[in-house]
């Protein structure tokens, strides 16, 4: 017997459809960089981004063939996530924070053909642009200055369609974005989405026990739109029709409060170093911005210290951790009560949010140890291994990086963790973090978190540094909040309650900033070339 349900493929220009007809009527806000707003609509995304990729296929893009965009997050880069699919292109979003030399590697690796570039990012593209091979550059007038030959001006481009055009026939398998891994573990590593992958993927984002997206909220997305597909949400705002906010190049906490505050944003998402310091300035100035009582934020990039998830419910904000990479799409797990836990105390419930969440639907999820597949304890250790629709199951172009993935097909993510009975997992770390002292693991994820418990510390990152005698020994570098400080001896004890005496540190640093990926996470390879050659006072 076969099913009679019809076969019809999934496909993310449906969103663009629907939002055209039921939506057209809703803002999609960008900020410029003279910081005046300009204000859109999804009619105006259905509208320009159809016209793109008609545009893109009168310049001669043909199916499967990369249009790369080098662009912070507004009106033109949410039509080019939808524009570039629907001319049968692939999107590849550019990190414009790394260096030149790699975006240049990344550019030529991808085999990019067609540029869309912000104006006032044109003189990076000029630093790596004879490392690639980009034939054609249309540039998007942020500033309104006339854009100089041999490059297109965006709004000329789009002039010379005229949107009577049809789609291009799709699989739902056919490639539509790719987004190479930041590279905080190595060369970046291309990983190519579908339509299926990011069709299912939104579905899944957009439920209530996972996100929660819904048309009614508005969304202001300070992850980068270069940054693993800014998590799904132009997908998921798209799909709903929900209102945009986009940050542009404005992504200071002080630049971001007044426009959460005007735009009434109801769910902001980005790394945990934007709210750190974000936080900072809502305890200095409480009552100053009278933000959305729906306002909750989706944090996940990094662990998310249970004293920040705190912190942000003392203003009235929740946080909604959930973790991920490039490589899962990238969302694979989310933090939320579940209904096995009742009504758990306040302990519990803070816990339960600053842990790493149970897999979403779709996503499979074990531990494994060296002695093979881990019991959900909540104490067994091992890597995290992933596998479902929207999880990569291999890199583009990259054969030897076949130890990523297992022979019986799921990835490795580098991720060490714990899982609960509950199916929470605990992250203790990245394998390369680990920290192992006289033949036993410290987590730097623990430790970190317990440090940024203290009420004067504004951020930390522990690294392990080398120990004549114990192989590694955990150091911590910490920033202390304006006005306040703390002594090593207070640090070391505070530490000294929740942790066994061996996994105190006691080499410390106080900095006035940690340096950061091009992710804006903890940058720790810098910190262990600075501080690798610790001279211990005491090596007994
Ligand atoms: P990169 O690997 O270059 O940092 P990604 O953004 O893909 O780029 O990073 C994915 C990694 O980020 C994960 O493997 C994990 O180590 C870390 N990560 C993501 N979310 C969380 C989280 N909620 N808690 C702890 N670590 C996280």
């Amino acid at each position: 017997m076969k099913s009679t349900m019809m076969q019809v493929p999934l496909n993310l220009c449906h969103f663009l459809e629907r939002a055209g007809r039921l939506f057209g009527g809703v803002e999609i806000v960008s900020r410029m960089p003279d910081k005046s707003l300009h204000r859109t609509s999804y009619a105006d995304l259905h509208r320009r981004a159809r016209r793109l990729a008609q545009a893109l296929q009168q310049a001669g893009l043909r199916k499967g063939e990369r249009v790369a965009t080098l662009m912070w997050n507004h009106y033109a880069h949410f039509e080019s996530y939808f524009g570039v699919i629907a001319s049968g292109g692939v999107l590849h979003t550019l990190n414009l924070r790394l260096a030149p030399e790699e975006i240049g590697y990344i550019a030529n690796h991808a085999q990019d053909r067609f540029l869309i570039v912000d104006d006032i990012l044109l003189p990076l593209f000029e630093r790596f642009k004879a490392l690639a091979r980009i034939e054609q550059v249309i540039v998007v007038p942020l500033t309104g200055k006339p854009v100089q030959a041999p490059f297109v001006d965006y709004e000329t481009f789009l002039a010379g369609a005229d949107g009577d055009w049809d789609y291009p026939h799709m699989d739902e398998n056919d490639p539509i974005a790719m987004c190479y891994t930041s590279g905080t573990t190595g060369r970046p590593k291309g990983v190519i989405y579908s339509h299926r992958s990011q069709v299912l993927h939104t579905l899944a984002q957009c439920m209530p026990d996972a996100v929660g997206i819904s048309g009614r909220d508005v969304m202001l997305p300070v992850v980068p739109m270069f940054h693993a597909n800014a998590w799904g949400v132009p997908y998921a705002a798209c799909m709903l029709g929900t209102k945009m906010v986009f940050p542009g190049p404005h992504l200071h906490p002080e630049d971001l409060l007044p426009l959460l505050e005007q735009e009434q944003a109801t769910i902001a998402c980005g790394v945990p170093t934007i709210w750190l310091a974000m936080i900072q300035l809502l305890e200095r100035d409480p009552g100053k911005w009278k933000l959305s009582p729906r306002l909750r934020l989706t944090v996940g990039g990094s662990a998310v210290p249970e004293s920040l998830i705190r912190a942000f419910a003392r203003q009235g904000i929740d946080i909604i951790q959930g973790w991920g990479m490039t490589e899962t799409s990238p969302l694979a797990t989310i933090a939320r009560v579940t209904q096995l836990q009742g009504e758990p105390d306040e302990d519990e419930r803070f816990a339960t949010l600053a842990s790493q969440g149970y897999p979403i639907p779709l996503v499979d999820l074990r531990i494994v140890g060296e002695q093979g597949e881990q019991p959900w304890d909540g104490k067994s250790v091992g890597e995290i291994q992933v596998r479902g629709p929207w999880i990569t199951g291999s890199y583009h172009d990259l054969p030897q990086s076949q130890d990523s993935f297992t022979s019986d097909g799921w990835l490795r993510t580098g991720d060490v963790a714990a899982v609960t009975p509950l199916g929470f997992v605990r992250i203790t770390d990245r394998t390369k973090d680990l920290i192992k002292s006289g033949g036993e693991w410290i987590s730097s994820v623990d430790l970190e978190n317990a440090i940024m418990a203290h009420p004067a510390v504004a951020e930390a990152a522990v690294i392990a540094v080398p120990h004549p005698k114990w192989a590694e020994r955990p150091l911590a570098v910490i920033v202390v909040k304006q006005g306040v400080q703390v002594t090593e001896a207070e640090m070391q004890d505070f530490l000294a309650r929740r942790f066994v005496k061996w996994m105190v540190p006691e080499a410390y640093v106080f900095t006035d900033a940690i340096p950061r990926t091009s992710t804006g996470k903890f940058l720790k390879s810098a910190l262990r070339e600075q501080y690798g050659d610790w001279k211990w006072a005491d090596a007994g």
